[in-house]
């Protein structure tokens, strides 16, 4: 997989290319990755990326010019990108999107600042993703947001793939708790059924956990989840504990 992204401020890829396990992925090969400066692609001596809206009012607009020729460099020597652009007027990005993103062969991620992109970008844009309802300052901290998202899905970035498949949302449930050492602190012990060594108390415990959280959180969430063997097994428990043992 590639990816690339283009930005004014490339060394804030940084945080992905250097620290945690997506870096070690990204070292290891297993994605290209490259952060494009935006500047090497413009044509004046002050390598201006931006420039007074037409129209008046306040702020700067990001030019079109420099993302439509990196683009075109990208396109000449690799072929077409999937192209996102970052805005918060976007679709909100979720798990499902990461999932679909993940199997995309090259992306090609475009960072507003200011004001925005020049409309006329809109061109080569495959679609428009937000991180959520609030405004930052650039386009760059929700590329980076989404990147480490997606990567997470592709096989050989994170070692153990189970792990990634019981997080939040991939099941539409939410993750159940964990513990580790010590057994206490301050009074405040962790659940006896976790120390027994029953792979199947343990298991059936954690999905009644996952399914309680859910409820009470994300209800939404609740109502589009498949109920496998496990999650019935765990809600009959749940009812059996809520209006105690049916005859
Ligand atoms: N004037 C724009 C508007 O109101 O829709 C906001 C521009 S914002 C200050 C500058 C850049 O930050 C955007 O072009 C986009 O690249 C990025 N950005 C800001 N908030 C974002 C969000 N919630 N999701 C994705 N990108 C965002």
């Amino acid at each position: 997989m590639r990816i690339k992204v283009l930005t004014i401020f490339p060394e804030m890829f940084s945080i992905l290319t250097e620290y945690g396990v997506i870096s070690r992925a990204l070292k290891e090969g297993i994605v290209d990755f490259k952060a494009i400066n935006l500047r090497d692609y413009t044509t004046d001596r002050h390598r201006t990326t931006d420039d007074y809206p037409y129209g008046g009012g306040s702020g700067l607009v990001m030019k079109a010019e420099p993302f439509l020729k990196a683009y075109e460099k990208i396109i000449r020597n690799e072929g077409k990108p999937h192209v996102i652009l970052t805005s918060p007027q976007g679709k909100v990005f979720d798990n499902d999107k990461a999932l679909e993103l993940s199997t995309k062969d090259s992306l090609l991620f475009l960072c507003g600042r200011y004001e925005g992109v020049d409309e006329r970008v809109m061109n080569i844009v495959d679609e428009e993703l937000s991180i959520g309802d609030f405004v930052l300052s650039g386009g760059e901290l929700p590329s980076m947001v989404m990147i480490e998202s997606l990567l997470r899905f592709v096989p050989g970035v994170i070692g153990d793939m189970e792990s990634v498949k019981r997080d939040s949302f991939f099941n539409d449930l939410l993750d159940y708790p964990h513990y580790t050492r010590p057994r206490e602190i301050k009074g405040m012990k962790v659940p006896e059924v976790l120390l027994n060594g029953n792979h199947e108390e343990i298991e059936l415990f954690r999905r009644k956990e996952s399914i309680k959280r859910t409820l009470k959180r994300r209800p939404d969430l609740f109502l589009k989840h498949d109920f496998d063997r496990m999650d019935k097994k765990a809600l009959l428990s749940l009812f059996r504990e809520l209006i105690g043992d049916v005859e």
